[in-house]
């Protein structure tokens, strides 16, 4: 771990905040109380942090969010997707095909929607709830709505979709230390398991 000039500065002959009779060493980047070598606690970025302050959740593991991240694919463009397919079976009669592929259409939006409620309502979405993790800010805060939505889904999706290597640079972010995307760095979050 670097050092960190404004977390790691040395609190010269400060005293801990709970050990009255030890040397401080580091400053919590949160509360801004000073630590000694005992009660400073690292934090899933450079930053550091006191006992009181230190992030408790575990990194939710890569395969755990992968398989998270399918089954949000799959049940936002499931409806468009079949119906679509049932659509284009019926191309030579467009009474049917029309609708179906409209249906599908609406069902992906509906899916769309009933993702952002799920994340207004618990900070996960279906398929983050099923297994189990959950997106939360660095220092193990809850995320707002909007920096879920807009800043790890909308704005990625959008410049992905102007520039695919970025569809393709975002998740390899992943398998960094601190298991965050390109689009957990956009929006200062990162994924953890949920204890319950
Ligand atoms: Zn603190
Ligand atoms: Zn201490």
């Amino acid at each position: 771990m670097s050092l960190d000039p404004l977390n790691d500065a040395s609190p010269e002959g400060a005293r801990c905040a709970l050990h009255e009779d030890v040397l401080a060493i580091a400053i919590c980047s949160r509360c801004g109380s000073y630590a000694c070598a005992e009660c400073k606690r690292p934090g899933y970025d450079a930053s550091v942090y006191c006992v009181g302050c230190a992030p408790t959740h575990q990194l939710a593991e890569r395969g755990t969010r992968f398989a998270a991240n399918l089954i949000d694919q799959i049940v936002v463009y499931a409806p468009i997707l079949v119906l679509g397919i049932l659509g284009g079976m019926f191309e030579d009669e467009d009474s049917a095909a029309v609708p179906l592929i409209l249906l599908g259409i609406l069902g992906t939006l509906g899916a769309l929607v009933f993702q952002c409620v799920r994340v207004h309502q618990s900070g996960q979405s279906i398929g983050k709830r099923m297994m189990r993790i959950k997106v939360v800010r660095l220092d193990g805060s809850r995320a707002d709505t909007a920096r879920i939505i807009v800043l790890r889904n909308v704005i990625p999706t959008l410049v992905g979709s102007f520039c695919s290597v970025l569809s393709i640079v975002d998740p390899m972010f992943i398998f960094g230390n601190d298991r965050r995307c390109l689009h957990d760095l956009m929006a200062d979050t990162i994924v953890v398991n949920v204890d319950e």
